[in-house]
């Protein structure tokens, strides 16, 4: 008998899900994806999952070896920096084979008003040059960042609602995970008279309605770039991880 190779998703996006689907389907794999438990009721995922952190690099490097893993898959967001990071150190710690799902970034096409900026401090420095109601749509993690735009209203998306209240002086919070509609998104920023969006550069198509949205209402973007990634195999789907583990 084959034995079957044992794969440590790294999860929380659309790609793990994907990859968690194609692996579990294919009986020389055993799969495990981890979530880091910030999600209050994370979508179905194949395999088996656990959440909640592992204590830094040294902590995922330790789980690596007493779990007897042989691969681990980084499926996490483009701007979950700091897994990522652990990830890279702790694969090399662990003598553990690494692979990365990079889902490529969106590009302006005609008509983009965006304005790219480097972080959440630089996006809320630019904030005056945008309107003075702004949807905001970056998690939850971020936002108090913009509590110096003392003149703005924001209406903010996030998947759950927060733990404790934002401290911005006026805003609206809507709870609502992807994929979203382009004539939705247009509905919504049209109710609520919305002047200009920030957003992440997060790539793939479960949240780009947004962008299209602005392009066709020509409000500009606030849209800020990812961080930067160890280096390392990558790929850019789990299709093509997939195909690079089979
Ligand atoms: P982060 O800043 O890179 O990580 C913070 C800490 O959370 C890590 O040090 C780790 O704790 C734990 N962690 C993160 N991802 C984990 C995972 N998949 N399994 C176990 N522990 C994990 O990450 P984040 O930005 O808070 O994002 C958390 C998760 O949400 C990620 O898995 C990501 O894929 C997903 N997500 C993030 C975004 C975003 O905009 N950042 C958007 C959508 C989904 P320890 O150090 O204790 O191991």
């Amino acid at each position: 008998m084959v034995e079957r190779r044992k794969v440590l998703i790294l999860g929380g996006t659309r790609e793990a899900r994907e990859l968690a689907t194609l692996l579990s389907a294919d009986p020389r794999f055993f799969i495990v994806t981890s979530l880091a438990g910030a999600t209050n009721q994370p979508a179905k995922i194949a395999g088996d999952v656990r959440r909640g952190g592992f204590g830094g690099a040294d902590g995922l490097a330790d789980y690596l070896t007493a779990s007897h893993i042989d691969l681990l898959v980084d499926a996490t967001h483009p701007f979950a920096s700091t897994i990522s990071q652990n990830a890279a150190r702790a694969c090399d710690n662990a003598n553990v084979e690494r692979l990365a799902i990079r889902r490529p970034p969106w590009f302006p096409v005609s008509g983009d008003r965006w304005i790219n900026v480097s972080d959440v401090s630089e996006a809320a420095g630019r904030l005056s040059e945008v309107g003075s109601r702004i949807f905001l749509t970056i998690g939850r993690q971020e936002v108090d960042a913009f509590q110096v735009c003392q003149d703005t209203w924001f209406l903010i998306r996030t998947i759950d609602l927060p733990k404790k209240p934002f401290r911005l002086s006026s805003c609206e919070i809507l709870s609502a995970r992807g994929p979203f509609d382009v004539d939705a998104e247009m509905r919504l920023f049209r109710e609520h008279g919305i002047e200009g969006v920030v957003a992440k550069n997060s790539g793939g198509s479960d949240t780009y309605a947004k962008i299209t949205a602005a392009r066709e209402l020509r409000l500009p973007v606030v849209l800020i770039e990812r961080p930067p990634v160890p280096v390392g195999p990558s790929v850019p789907d789990a299709e093509a991880a997939y195909a690079h583990l089979a």
